[in-house]
């Protein structure tokens, strides 16, 4: 199951960005993940879960927002949505089409556990 692999490079990203911002904590990872990576989110949620069980990410969500595939034409320039990878263009039917989305796999946003104790000084 490579999503296991995959929620492992995750978590080690989510580790430099933590050590980068000085973060002890979080409490959710948005994660924006193209559909063209071929990888199963709810596979990808129940492998971080399990990779993070005994670390400090533990209990920490991840949340998926899945980007739709959209590709552009060489010859006119459309911009198209592709839902079932078919990758010609619905203008002009050239198969000369570069993909421009769904290839994502990064991090959007960590979501941090306010220290509450902090703000009442
Ligand atoms: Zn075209």
């Amino acid at each position: 199951m490579h999503e296991l692999n995959i929620a492992g490079n995750i978590a080690d990203m989510v580790r430099r960005e933590m050590s980068e911002r000085g973060l002890s904590q979080v409490e959710a990872i948005s994660l924006r993940l193209g559909r063209m990576t071929d990888v199963n989110p709810d596979a990808l949620s129940f492998g971080f879960g399990v990779i993070t069980r005994d670390t400090e990410l533990a209990g920490a969500k991840l949340i998926i927002e899945e980007i739709p595939v959209a590709a552009k034409c060489h010859q006119c320039e459309r911009e198209f949505d592709v839902p079932e990878f078919s990758f010609s263009c619905p203008s002009c039917g050239s198969n000369a089409v570069r993909l421009i989305r769904g290839m994502e796999l990064e991090i959007a946003s960590l979501e941090v556990v306010e220290n509450t104790s902090a703000t009442s000084l």
